[in-house]
């Protein structure tokens, strides 16, 4: 995707935050930390992100596909990297054998996925490096415990016979928001036997690890032998109303110029589907960034004005008024008429003066992840 401003609307991403948000996880952790920089960094830049987290102390690096992986390596980021997302059906051979060559940890959820491994390794000349990814509970990818003998079994063999090195055993976990919740429990369990199984086949030399951001922080009998953080690590919260304040920085920041400023009667109708209607004379502002820029349309509340999403102008919050457009959306600025060119921020840390990338998750019924990973669009992102 171009990297050149379309737009004067800007993500600003602080890679210090980054970093140091990396620091506390380690620190509260107490393991090793994996970083997770998948889907672009979640929106922050994959390859800044991966070495702001490096030199944070992230041991590791993790990415969703082995495509991401490989983007990785080639930017130079050396090191333990693991990747959990391939498929011997859908992955080409090359793929994966480059993968063995660059020492990435592929995680194996099948016999025919290690067959196809084990392919890779004698086309690449060298052992590959392989995770046991088991399900114990999220019903996604990983091993069914059904599955668990036959998998384990073909792993030890293929270490035997030199095709790879076992490095780990990992899951994830499906209610790590809720902390109270029985299934973090159940997991737990579920991800021991598997690990005492896989012993029990000789898999002796195993990381384990199962904590995403919000175990990571909330949940100790969760942490194993790393901790793979991904939210956290950009600094918003994992599991709203329930972590404390552990000192995390929200990395990204979306700001834009203010377009225009115009008078509405009352009466006035704003934006498409004219769901907003201005009760008395109101100023409005014009913001350039819409739907176009990732922004979603759901933050408009149409009938609910009070519970409309909301941005930052000279330090106060002025809410949406009317239907999210592609380009540009319309805010309150409630009698102020403010220069046109103020820096409108539409969220950033609470420094910023703006709202956080969590009020907007909440203004749009959606979680904080998915406002930064697709946010973009037509957008310069500047890492300072
Ligand atoms: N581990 C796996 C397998 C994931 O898919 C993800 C992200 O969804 C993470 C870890 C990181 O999760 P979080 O961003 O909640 O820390």
């Amino acid at each position: 995707r171009t990297t050149a401003p379309l737009g004067p609307a800007e993500i600003v991403v602080d890679l210090d935050a980054i970093r140091a948000n990396a620091e506390v996880l380690r620190e509260i952790s107490g393991v090793p930390l994996i970083a997770v920089v998948k889907a672009d960094g979640y929106g922050h830049g994959m390859v800044e992100s991966a070495r702001a987290a490096r030199a944070g102390g992230a041991q590791w690096l993790a990415t969703a596909t082995v495509e991401e992986a490989l983007v990785l390596r080639e930017a130079g980021l050396d090191g333990p990297l693991l990747c959990w997302i391939s498929s011997p059906e859908v992955t080409p051979g090359a793929t994966y054998a480059a993968a063995v060559a660059a020492g990435i940890d592929l995680s194996a959820y099948s016999v025919a996925e290690l067959d196809a491994i084990a392919a890779a390794a004698d086309r690449a000349g060298r052992p590959a490096r392989v995770q046991l990814k088991v399900d114990t509970g999220l019903t996604r990818g990983g091993i069914p415990r059904a599955a668990w003998p036959d998998v384990f079994a073909r792993a030890r063999a293929g270490e035997e016979a030199g095709q790879w090195q076992v490095t780990g055993i990992w899951s994830h976990l499906a209610c790590a928001d809720e902390p109270e919740h029985p299934a973090n429990a159940e997991q737990e369990a579920v991800f021991d036997e598997a690990v005492a199984l896989a012993e029990a086949h000789g898999l002796t030399s195993l990381m384990r690890h199962l904590a995403n951001s919000a175990a990571a922080i909330l949940r100790p009998s969760a942490r194993y032998d790393a901790v793979r953080c991904g939210i956290a690590l950009y600094g918003l919260d994992p599991a709203p109303g329930h972590t404390p304040d552990i000192g995390l920085v929200p990395a990204m920041t979306v700001r834009a110029p203010l377009m225009m400023v115009k008078d509405a009667h009352e009466g006035d109708a704003v934006s498409y589907g004219q769901h907003w209607v201005a009760e008395r004379p109101t100023t409005l502002g014009l913001v350039p960034v819409g739907y176009g820029e990732g922004i979603p349309r759901s933050a408009s509340r149409p009938g609910e004005p009070e519970a409309a999403a909301r941005v930052g102008i000279g330090g106060r919050l002025r809410p949406i008024r009317g239907t999210v457009c592609m380009d540009q959306v319309v805010v309150d600025l409630d009698g102020d008429r403010p220069e046109i060119g103020t820096e409108v921020v539409v969220f950033g840390p609470r420094s910023a003066g703006g709202p956080t990338a969590q009020d907007w998750a909440q203004a749009c019924g959606t979680i904080n992840y998915e406002i930064v990973t697709r946010i973009g669009g037509r957008m310069s992102r500047t890492h300072v």
